[in-house]
Order: C-alpha cells, then sequence, then structure tokens
C-alpha cells in the first residue's frame, strides 16, 4: 500500500477508474496448475539511456505491494523508463488512458475496444455505440494510438470472429482518420491480422504489439514497413523463435513494451509486472542482437518517437 502522509496532495493526476484500480485475473503465459509468486522484484540497475514502454496497463494491481500508476510511474523513471504508452481495453479503461495523457508528462495513450470484448458488445448491440466513443477519444492530443485491436483466435471462437473482424477494420479506419498508430493485438490469427492489414489498408505507423510471429511474419512486417513489439516473452527460454524474428527484423521497426501486469521479463516470470522492470528486456534485446545497450537504447527512444511523437506536453494543453 502506498503511503499518503508524505505525499502532496495533486489535484491534477487522474484517480483509478471507476470502481478502483482493476484485478489481474489471469495470465495467459503461464500454465493455469503453476502457482505464481506475488511478489514484486526488485528495480533493477538503470539503463544507460532513458527509454519508452510502449504497451502498458497501469490500471490493473498485482501481487502483494500495490504501486498505483503515479508510484509506477516515478519507479520506471528511476530505472530509465522515462514514458510509456497507456493501453485501453474498453470505453472506461480508454477514458481513463486519455484522462492519464493529458494530465502527466510521461504517459501518452492507446484507446480501443480489445478484440475479446468486440464480440460482447456486439451481442449486446453496443459496438457501433462504443466504436464512435473510441473514434472521439482519439481525436485528443495525447491519444496517439488505437489499440489494442486486432483479432484473438485463443481466447473467442469462430461464432466471435465476425464481430471480432468489423471492429478489428473499424479500429484500423478510426487510426487512419486520426493520422495515430495502431497497435495490434494478434493472438493465434497472424494470416487473417495480415490479410486484414493488407485488404483495408494499414495505417502509416503499424505495431504489432507484443510480437509473437516467427521469422516469416518478420519479414513480412519488414517488407510493410510494420513495426514490431516485443515483449518480456522475448527472453522467455522457450522462445528462441522470438529471438530469430527479432534479429531479422529491421533495426528502425523495433520497439520494447511490458504489457505490465502481465508477461513478466525473466529472471521473474510469472511474478507481478510494472513498467520499471523494462530493462531486463531491454538487456536481452542488446544481447541478442549482438549490440551495445546504449544503442539499442538511443535505437528505441529514435523508433518510439517516430511512431507516437514527443511526450513534451504542449504548455497550452496543459
Ligand atoms: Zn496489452
Amino acid at each position: 500500500m502506498s503511503d499518503h502522509s508524505s505525499a502532496e496532495p495533486d489535484a491534477a493526476a487522474p484517480q483509478p477508474p471507476a470502481g478502483g484500480l482493476r484485478k489481474r485475473s489471469t495470465d495467459g503465459s503461464l500454465p493455469s496448475a503453476q502457482k505464481r509468486d506475488l511478489q514484486r522484484p526488485a528495480s533493477p540497475e538503470p539503463l544507460p539511456i532513458s527509454v519508452y514502454d510502449n504497451h502498458t496497463h497501469l490500471e490493473f494491481e498485482d501481487g502483494f505491494e500495490q504501486l498505483d500508476p503515479a508510484e509506477s510511474l516515478a519507479r520506471a523513471e528511476a530505472v530509465g523508463v522515462r514514458g510509456v504508452v497507456q493501453v485501453g481495453t474498453d470505453l472506461e479503461t480508454s477514458r481513463w488512458s486519455a484522462q492519464m495523457a493529458a494530465a502527466d508528462p510521461r504517459v501518452l495513450a492507446a484507446v480501443a475496444l480489445h478484440p475479446n470484448e468486440a464480440p460482447r458488445l456486439a451481442e449486446r448491440g453496443l459496438l457501433c455505440e462504443h466504436l464512435s466513443e473510441i473514434s472521439r477519444l482519439a481525436a485528443q492530443p495525447r491519444v496517439r494510438a488505437v489499440g489494442e485491436t486486432g483479432l484473438d483466435f485463443f481466447r473467442t471462437g469462430e461464432d466471435g470472429r465476425e464481430a471480432q473482424l468489423e471492429s478489428f477494420e473499424a479500429h484500423i479506419d478510426i487510426a487512419k482518420a486520426n493520422g495515430i498508430a495502431l497497435q495490434i493485438h494478434d493472438r493465434d490469427a497472424h494470416d487473417d491480422v495480415v490479410a486484414t492489414l493488407l485488404r483495408v489498408g494499414a495505417p502509416e505507423r503499424t505495431v504489432f504489439h507484443c510480437f509473437s510471429g516467427d521469422v516469416e511474419l518478420a519479414k513480412i512486417c519488414a517488407e510493410h514497413g510494420w513495426y514490431l513489439s516485443f515483449a518480456g516473452t522475448s527472453t522467455f527460454k522457450n522462445a528462441p523463435a522470438l529471438r530469430e524474428a527479432m534479429r531479422v527484423a529491421p533495426s528502425s521497426r523495433i520497439l520494447v513494451e511490458t504489457d505490465a501486469p502481465f508477461l513478466t521479463p525473466e529472471p521473474f516470470r510469472g511474478r507481478p509486472n510494472a513498467p520499471y522492470l523494462l530493462p531486463h528486456t531491454v538487456r536481452r534485446m542488446a544481447e541478442t542482437l549482438e549490440q551495445p545497450l546504449d544503442e539499442v537504447c538511443a535505437l528505441l527512444v529514435e523508433n518510439t518517437e517516430r511512431v507516437y511523437g514527443s511526450w513534451q506536453m504542449e504548455p497550452e494543453t496543459r
């Protein structure tokens, strides 16, 4: 729990979404029988050049020691993670992400309805209405991506696919209409995601969040100028194919993320994740690419700012 006795009250800091911080329930990366260690890992050694976590969910609480969004950002900053893209997955978290970004210079926002959310909304006749609200949020100056959207054939069965596809296509249009990036969630759906992007026309800056493909998909991304964002999964022992994909990706197309509170990098797989653990993934990336760590950090900064623009607050937007 945080100690509020010494903290200055900050009127500008948005409160957690209605109902409080969300509880993390499942971890798709772990066998369900495996017991998780809920202790937060210690902070890693700071990176030589501060980078960005381009995909995180600060609205989740996890583990024994709670970190509220402000604590999480401060702890990240202390180890060389200067900013994050806070990602929404439904209307409530998308609105909250946009508010966070408007209030904090370390945060930019991505807004979307998650692909597993789309069929549920369609069933209730709410998909169109929610998409219009996402479209309104996407016009805000510190909302710099539409995501996470895409296709998930792991959690959604055949009967939900039509709604997923409809929602994905609408999100692609929103990204293009606003000239902002697209963050794709692609789970067991590589071929259909690529086919959809090619059929509809991908936004100029398209990111495969938590890249989960192989060399073949990395080459397709390279051919079309799409970005590959590597998460903690790229550090897992059983993921040599991801590191192989990383090596064939053009250096100008590589990004890094935590997808916190999920996908904690090695050596802490399964424990609560947060942006301050990003340096583990960056260090492993430098090893994989056989590049000096500071050069990899500089490259990541350049790539991330090319995709999302500057984190700096415009004085008039405050
Ligand atoms: Zn995510």
